[in-house]
């Protein structure tokens, strides 16, 4: 379930062996781990290899960590390099610089972060960086060494300002939470982890330091990081397991690793506490913000459809099963569901008579494609509508979405939703936030509407 995508798993804080260690990770549903094997010599740098020789489900970073920067020189970096070609090998790192302890003089450690960025790009592997209380000048050396290398990294257990993830995000980096962001007085950093999106965060243990609440204090370990993915998902409004799923996602595509979770035809998605069904990736629109031709992913589900992939009302009805478990059965999908509006009522009756709540996540124009006033077609059946409202005039409607209705798409999908005020139990209008959006105007149209107003952040589709 869980991905910890860093831990030191040998170490004299260690009271028992790794296989201790690891059986204990694996009960406490760790499925992947990225040990890090740093050092000066051939035989601290391979640990983590030698572990991950005896484990599928381990795999290995090797590097000079900042604080042993001064015993670095041509021969270590031979081995890192020897070793890193081996198949378990995923990326180098630790490497950073670390101006709190300052174990090495400041300018070895930034020569010997560069020299190891230039290694990471001759075998073509990421980064796993460590920073601390130096945030400028490894911001600057990656900016200058690495940002034109594509390869991306990972900011290992991200204490950081919000400008330096969203810096490195920009050069493909990952950031992972550690035990940190479970201290009490970590609010700032709970913020911080609360404005990025999804598709950039990982987790990790960072063990044997830094346990997390409650075991802070106490020698880490792999297994532990539940807790820190406990917190994440608090901050995130999000379950557990959507936290785990997104951070295992995330963690396998960033390494290109095979991931048995992924299915490739998803007809119905949980998110939070509500089942999501996937009707169709087809759309009236092709908003510029939009990734579901090119990526159809959203919270770690693959939601691609071909036009004869998608499921039919009974296929639909099968996977719900008992509805009134879920807060709601929502209609939606990384296209528009309204294209299907005879198997959402279909699917829709169904639920309502098991005693379940409906809601359909739409771009409104159901009127325009039908020709016809759809909605009182969906009383009784649908008790939630949300809208994506997008813009506040037509202009930049049809600059942002680019719909099939040029010229009628924003009064057409305001007339819908007036439509929907009326009659359904529940109305939403969304915008996405996107820059240069003037989010008041929208705020203002949804209350002249008589919907409720919500802003979505950029990732948060569904
Ligand atoms: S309406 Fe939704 S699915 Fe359609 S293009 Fe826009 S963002 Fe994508
Ligand atoms: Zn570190
Ligand atoms: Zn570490």
């Amino acid at each position: 379930m869980f991905i910890d995508s860093h831990a030191h798993l040998e170490g004299p804080q260690y009271p028992g062996d790794f296989q201790g260690i690891l059986q204990r990770a694996q009960e406490a549903g760790v499925e992947r781990l990225l040990a890090i094997g740093i050092g000066s010599d051939a035989g601290a740098l391979s640990g983590a290899v030698r572990i991950a020789e005896l484990y599928d489900w381990v795999y290995a970073g090797v590097g000079i960590h900042p604080h042993e920067a001064h015993l670095a020189n041509e021969q270590v970096y031979g081995e890192i390099r020897r070793i890193a070609r081996h198949p378990k090998v995923i990326a180098i790192g630790e490497i950073g610089l670390d101006y709190y302890y300052d174990h090495s003089p400041r300018d070895v450690q930034r020569r010997v972060f560069t020299r190891q960025l230039g290694i990471a790009r001759d075998l073509g592997l990421p980064v796993v960086i460590h920073t601390r209380d130096a945030e400028e000048d490894t911001l600057d050396i990656l900016l200058k060494e690495w940002r034109t290398s594509k390869l991306g990294g990972i900011l290992h257990c991200f204490t950081g300002s919000l400008r330096m993830a969203q810096a490195v995000a920009e050069m493909g980096f990952m950031i992972s939470f550690s035990g940190i962001l479970t201290f009490k007085k970590s609010e700032a950093l709970r913020e911080v982890a609360r404005a990025l999106p999804n598709e950039r965060l990982l987790i990790e243990t960072d063990a044997p330091y830094l346990a997390p609440e409650p075991y802070r204090g106490k020698v880490n370990e792999p297994a532990y990081v539940a807790e820190t993915a406990r917190v994440l998902a608090e901050v995130k409004g999000l379950t557990l397991e959507d936290i785990a799923r997104i951070t295992r996602f995330n963690f396998n595509r960033f390494f290109k690793l095979p991931d048995p979770h992924l299915r490739q035809r998803t007809v119905t998605y949980k998110i939070r506490h509500s089942l999501y069904v996937n009707l169709t990736t087809r759309c009236t629109a092709d908003c510029v913000f939009c990734a579901r031709l090119v990526d159809p992913m959203v919270s770690g589900y693959y939601l691609g459809l071909k036009e004869d992939e998608e499921p039919s009302a009974e296929e639909i009805l099968g996977e719900i099963g008992d509805p009134s478990g879920y807060e709601e059965i929502v209609f939606c999908g990384y296209g528009e569901p309204t294209l299907r509006l005879d198997v959402i009522k279909e699917v829709a009756r169904e639920v309502k008579a098991r005693g379940g709540r409906t809601r359909i996540d739409t771009i409104g124009h159901a009127n325009l494609i039908y020709k016809r006033n759809v909605v009182p077609e969906l009383v009784g059946l649908i008790d939630h509508v949300s809208i994506s409202l997008n813009a506040a005039d037509a202009e930049k409607y049809e600059k942002l979405c680019r719909t099939e209705f040029p010229g009628e798409a924003f009064a057409g999908m305001l007339e819908f939703a007036r439509e929907c005020v009326q009659r359904l139990p529940r109305v939403t209008m969304s915008v996405v936030r996107v820059p240069g959006l003037d989010v008041e105007a929208c705020r203002g149209i949804a209350r002249e509407v008589g919907a409720t107003f919500r802003i979505r952040e950029y990732d948060l589709v569904g």
